[in-house]
């Protein structure tokens, strides 16, 4: 079993990575090659802007090279949730976000011509509880009121036709969104940026930046640049001078497991489909078969951050899930594990725009594959003046209350969500 992100692990090599080190002039200099940095490279590249991108490690190999692979529409948290906590109007504004999100993935594959694997085949989302499946139904209900009626409550009677599992009592199936290969997206998307003519950096963290007459003079592990302007891309950073970004966000491990390939008629059996799944638990797990014909397993599993150890542990627990849902998969091979942070906001909502003079963007609370690369869009609009296009403008975002930038309340929240699901 190898400890590594399947995605990155069979992602084409990016060939279009700077050597040397980093110095000179850029207007732009963005910190973090995820998807909201590349993203935000090569629209502003396309402006014709020069741009560095810099990474603490490899370009993708934060959370965007080692996710689930889901593409969904609809915000992280409940929408009834949602809706109690914002009133109709933002609650379905924040909706169309995330929909408007998938089809900027959409567009910038059509674009940029990304091979990727995209198939558009929607999310189900599969009630875990017999009671679950009424919340769902009043989800669904209130949904397709306001703001999607692309959607469809699967009831009890159907569900064995969508998923061959005892674990569930019906879903709520999001037809807009779909799933890829995540690391060919990246590379696809750095490949892009590089063409609109920006210079990537890997194993650059940036240690200081400082301000310089109207720019930023910034410090990498490789060299100093400066820069008119910065966007801070670095979702759950650990490295850096970002204190107060950190106190803004918990960074929690989320850990997956991937199966052997398996034959195609089992999996046709197992999953019909072939969605992206989710189940409704608070500790919940998500699933997707890969384009190699794999099950690709993951979830929270512990409260933990993620390396090495603590992904194996995490990856035997996940694996016990997995055989519970589907029995028919007890003999599968398990060929990866390997665990990534989310960057949890308090909200459970994307936070952008401008502090202290420097623009950021992050918080996507692990819904981020369509929504940070459409944020890079976004702050490419907001950095050139158009702070109306940012649909997080007026979100408020406080420090997570004693929260000093390392996250010890972890295993407390663990705990707490553990109970919780018992009774939930
Ligand atoms: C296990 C897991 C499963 C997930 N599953 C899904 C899913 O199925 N669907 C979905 O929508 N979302 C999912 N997510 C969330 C999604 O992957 C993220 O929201 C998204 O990729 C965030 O992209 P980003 O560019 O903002 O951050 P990242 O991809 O984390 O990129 C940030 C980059 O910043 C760099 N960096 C940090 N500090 C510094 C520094 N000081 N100097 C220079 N560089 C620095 C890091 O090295 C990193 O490469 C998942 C996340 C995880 C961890």
């Amino acid at each position: 079993m190898k400890l590594d992100s399947y995605w990155l692990d069979t992602a084409p090599p990016l060939l279009s990575a700077c050597e040397g080190p980093v110095d000179g002039q850029a207007d732009v200099l963005v910190i973090g090659g995820g998807f909201t940095g590349l993203s935000a490279a090569q629209a502003l590249g396309k402006r014709g802007a020069a741009v560095t991108v810099v990474d603490a490690g490899r370009i993708g190999g934060g959370a965007s090279g080692r996710n689930g692979g889901q593409v969904n529409t609809g915000v992280a948290q409940d929408f009834v949730a949602l809706v109690a906590q914002l009133g109709v109007e933002r609650a379905s504004a924040c909706y169309r976000a995330f929909s408007d999100a998938v089809d900027t993935v959409e567009r910038l594959i059509r674009e940029e011509n990304i091979d990727c694997n995209y198939v558009a085949n929607g999310k189900l989302k599969l009630a875990s509880k017999p009671h679950h499946l009424a919340h769902l139904e009043k989800t669904a209900e209130m949904i397709r009121r306001e703001v999607d009626t692309d959607i469809e409550l699967i009831g009890r009677e159907r569900i064995r036709s969508e998923v061959q599992s005892d674990s569930f009592h019906g879903g709520l199936l999001q037809r807009h969104g779909g799933q890829m290969h995540m690391g060919k997206f990246t590379v696809g998307l750095a490949d892009a940026a590089v063409r609109r003519g920006a210079k990537l950096y890997e194993n650059a963290a940036v240690s200081a930046i400082v301000k310089d007459g109207s720019g930023y003079r910034v410090t990498t592990a490789r060299g100093e640049v400066r820069a008119k302007q910065v966007l801070i891309a670095t979702g759950p950073s650990r490295h850096g001078p970002f204190g107060w970004y950190r106190r803004r966000i918990a960074p929690i491990g989320s850990f997956i497991v991937v199966t052997e390939p398996l034959p195609p008629a089992l999996l046709q059996q197992v999953l019909p489909k072939q969605r992206a799944y989710t189940t409704t638990r608070l500790m919940h797990n998500y699933f997707r078969v890969t384009p190699d014909s794999r099950l690709l397993f993951g979830g929270r599993a512990r409260f933990t951050a993620s390396e090495q150890p603590s992904d194996a542990k995490s990856g035997r627990i996940l694996r016990d899930g997995l055989v519970a849902m589907f029995p028919q998969l007890a003999s599968a091979r398990i060929d990866y594990c390997w665990g990534g942070l989310v960057d949890m906001s308090a909200d459970r909502l994307p936070h952008a725009g401008q502090h202290d003079g420097v623009y950021f963007s992050m918080g996507y609370s692990g819904h981020g594959t369509q929504m940070s690369t459409h944020m890079g869009q976004v702050m490419a609009d907001v950095m050139d003046g158009h702070d109306e296009q940012n649909p997080w403008r007026e979100t408020e975002w406080p420090a997570i209350p004693g929260h000093t930038g390392k996250p010890w309340f972890l295993p407390l929240v663990g705990t707490y969500y553990r109970i919780k699901d018992i009774f939930y």
